[in-house]
């Protein structure tokens, strides 16, 4: 049974499909003795055309959540299910291939690579894909994130919003079905960071993009046409286009019982 997450969601309705469906996903891990239960058992539904934010404590399991979700890493068990395909009957080639082809990232640390210029960063995952890109669609897409004039620069010489735009880039030339991004706001500034949400907002609501965003910031998750709150390794809450105010307040009360028993999972 999958949550109804966006039921009442004028745009992605009850008719919608998803994009992106988890089922019971369960994540462990074993040291030394002991299991660590990361996810309890995920069932959640992301629509396509929506950027749903993903919130809750620190070492909740919301980057393990994302990495399941996108084919970075494997489930215990439960099934991951990206556009009609269920990754987790995926071999590693195929696995890799799906991510290469239907998939675009955007992290915190940006994960650009120093020796190659904006432009080449940007059209990698197309060019491993053997997907050709146009010049003018490179072109359109650096000048809407205002890159136009550091297309031949090198990431180091570039600002951190920059880089996390020029990663936005990367990730929107692949044409992927469904763009993860975790923290991607993490290491910017307030100004920096209201530039890449505005962004991936116009992503969705001019081109349809599906994005899926795990993020701590209550300002960033507002931005969002849902947040899914996370705790314990398990979803616990959901909120429709909730204010910055709304989702602060719904943080501070699923914080608390975690570390009042010592961060239990
Ligand atoms: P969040 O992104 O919400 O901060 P994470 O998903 O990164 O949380 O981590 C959730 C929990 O899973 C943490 O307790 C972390 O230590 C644990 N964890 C993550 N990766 C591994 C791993 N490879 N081996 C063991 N434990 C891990
Ligand atoms: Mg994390």
């Amino acid at each position: 049974m999958t949550r109804t997450l966006y039921q009442s969601h004028p745009t992605a309705g009850p008719v919608a499909r998803p994009s992106v469906t988890l089922t019971d996903l369960v994540k462990t891990y074993r040291i030394g003795n002991s299991t660590t239960r990361v996810l309890d058992g995920v069932t959640v539904a992301f629509p396509r055309r929506s950027l749903t934010a993903v919130m809750g404590p620190s070492g909740s399991g919301k980057s393990t959540l994302l990495q399941c979700a996108a084919g970075l890493d494997r489930p215990t068990s439960g099934s991951v299910v990206i556009e009609d395909v269920e990754l987790t009957r995926l071999d590693e080639t195929a696995l890799t291939r799906f991510r290469r082809d239907r998939l675009g990232f955007v992290f915190q640390s940006y994960n650009l690579i120093p020796t190659l210029t904006v432009r080449q960063n940007v059209t990698l995952p197309a060019e491993l894909a053997a997907r050709h890109v146009p010049a003018s669609a490179v072109r359109d897409v650096l000048a809407h994130l205002g890159l136009d004039r550091h297309a031949d620069a090198r990431p180091a010489a570039l600002s951190g919003g920059q880089q996390q735009r020029a990663a936005i880039a990367r990730a929107l030339l692949a044409d992927p079905a469904v763009i993860f991004a975790d923290e991607p706001t993490g290491a910017l500034d307030t100004r920096a960071a209201g530039q890449v949400l505005g962004l991936l907002r116009h992503a969705v609501d001019t081109a349809g993009r599906t994005i899926v965003m795990v993020t701590h910031d209550p300002v960033a998750a507002a931005v969002a046409d849902a947040v899914v709150f996370f705790a314990d390794g398990r979803i616990r809450d959901t909120l429709l286009r909730p204010s910055a105010e709304a989702v602060a307040a719904r943080m501070a009360t699923l914080a608390a019982p975690v570390e009042a028993n010592g961060g239990r999972r």
